[in-house]
């Protein structure tokens, strides 16, 4: 089966045909760094992370663009409230660059703990100011906005006539406008749904930079409009974010793209569902947000314990993209079990070699190239990495029940076996980025500690000192790790 992908736009799963295959356009929004990215955002970034693993592994040369929004965001999404960065800079008393240059460098920390992948492009708004004001200028020559006062709104009602502005979530103009207020007399823009594509600074507004209608910043959706189309052209393949930036920030990008360049900008609009707290959508305004520190050190008190990232990252894989993630410490706990089951399988078939070579295909080979085949099939079928892992967690009691003589070796050919092995490892490593967090260091470290401990005990024995050389060998025991005299003289230890 090829490559099917849920499309928002078209509500149905469609077969994956990039515009210019080998090459796969990939835009994902990034987050507004005035603040620490919580976990629901990192849910979003580590399933493109996936994603964008999985596309690669496929085949295709993905350039992935994930922007960092870092002026222009306003409290509210319809351009009401204050500039975020700017109240944070004025709180702390420094610069709004300092406020954006901790975020973002906090935000990569993070990423690279959950061992995602860096972006190809990571481009900021700041950095495209003039993009933004050249596209705000194409598209008031086109006549889908207008001026007040040095701030330009994109007039929704008018491109309207034309297209249709709800097409993302599949809604009609009176029904978006049912759920908008009212304008009041202080209100410049024309149409309730209208939004700022450039806004008018007052003097003491702290980012402001120079246009053609004065002093000013741009508005939230016009960055991702300009970058986009700069960096993967005004038609690319994939476009993503969260399922909470569809009905305004996406849907304001078509409009942008559309009334511009007279084409929508991506072929498929992916939406990962919101990680919620008691069915709560985590977010930083609602103030229910864990970050990803308060996990790593258990620091929070509704938290039970710690947990560490490949755990989140594992808990986060449990569940398809598309379906709402509830946290909480039972699931956390259950997912600490998992993840840790699945690395012990891995670093048993990593180091398994089989005896014999056999070629025969046996009902057990049939049934474990179905298992590995259908981790494919699965991911191929909008990237179900909750059922994917169900299939490794079958192969996993495979590897054990081969560890432990529980399964017949001589039953497995050894095509299907080094299949296995490369499904297995592919999956897991290259695919959803899960790493083994027993450090070799601390392992080599424990090897050496063990060896130190297995000397003394020879030489223990060399005195005849049997009590000392019990008390070690016991005592290693009841740690769970057993030593094992070998053939050549040599002793062994492993855990049991
Ligand atoms: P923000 O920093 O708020 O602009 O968000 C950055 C990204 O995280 C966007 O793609 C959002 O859609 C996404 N996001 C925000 N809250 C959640 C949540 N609770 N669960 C999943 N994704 C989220
Ligand atoms: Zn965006």
């Amino acid at each position: 089966m090829s490559l099917h992908i849920y499309n928002t736009l078209s509500r149905t799963k469609e077969k994956f045909e990039p515009l210019h295959a080998p090459h796969v356009g990939m835009y994902v929004c990034g987050p507004t760094v005035y603040s620490d990215v919580h976990l629901g955002n990192c849910r979003t970034f580590i399933s493109f992370d996936i994603i964008y693993r999985y596309l690669k592994f496929s085949g295709y040369k993905v350039r992935y663009v994930r922007n960092i929004t870092d002026a222009g965001h306003l409290e509210g999404d319809r351009d009401e409230g204050e500039d975020k960065f700017a109240k944070k800079a004025r709180l702390e008393q420094v610069e709004p660059m300092e406020i954006v240059q901790r975020y973002t460098t906090s935000f990569h920390e993070v990423m690279r703990l959950f061992n995602c992948e860096n972006p190809s492009i990571e481009p900021t708004a700041t950095g495209h100011i003039l993009e933004q004001i050249e596209m705000t200028q194409t598209i008031i020559n086109k006549g889908f906005a207008y001026e007040v006062d040095g701030t330009i709104y994109f007039d929704v009602e008018k491109y309207n006539q034309q297209k249709p502005y709800g097409i993302l979530t599949n809604r009609k103009l009176e029904d978006l406008l049912e759920g908008t207020r009212e304008l009041g007399g202080q209100d410049e823009k024309h149409g309730r749904l209208d939004f700022a594509l450039w806004i008018k600074a007052k003097p003491e507004h702290l980012m402001q930079w120079q246009s053609p209608w004065g002093m000013g910043f741009p508005g939230w959706h016009i960055e991702c409009s300009a970058m986009s189309k700069k960096y993967l052209g005004s038609q690319f393949d994939i476009h993503g974010g969260g399922m909470d930036l569809a009905a305004t920030h996406h849907t304001n990008e078509i409009a942008q793209n559309e009334a511009c360049y007279n084409t929508s900008p991506a072929k498929v609009w992916m939406h990962t569902n919101m990680l919620t707290v008691n069915g709560t959508r985590m977010s930083k305004s609602l103030g229910n947000g864990f970050l990803p520190h308060e996990l790593f050190t258990g620091n929070h008190p509704l938290l039970e314990k710690a947990y560490s990232p490949m755990t989140v990252r594992f808990f986060m894989l449990q569940t398809h993209y598309r379906s709402t993630l509830d946290f909480s410490n039972e699931a956390l706990q259950a997912a600490e079990k998992g993840f840790q089951r699945l690395m012990n399988a891995m670093e048993i078939i990593k180091n398994y070699e089989l005896g014999i070579k056999n070629s025969s295909k046996s009902e057990l080979d049939f049934e474990i190239e179905k298992l590995c085949d259908d981790c494919y099939e699965l991911m191929n079928d909008d990237f179900n990495t909750a059922m994917v892992l169900a299939n490794l967690f079958e192969l996993a009691s495979k590897i054990f029940a081969i560890k432990n003589n529980q399964l017949d070796v001589s039953q497995i050919s050894s095509t299907i076996f080094a299949k296995m092995k490369t499904t297995f490892v592919d999956f897991i490593e290259t695919i959803f980025g899960l790493q083994n967090e027993n450090s070799n260091s601390s392992n080599d470290k424990l090897d050496e500690v063990l060896q130190l401990l297995i000397n003394l005990r020879k030489e223990a024995k060399a005195k005849k000192d049997f009590a000392t050389s019990d008390l070690i060998r016991n005592q290693l025991a009841e740690k769970g790790i057993q030593l094992k005299d070998e053939k050549d003289g040599t002793i062994s230890w492993n855990v049991i």
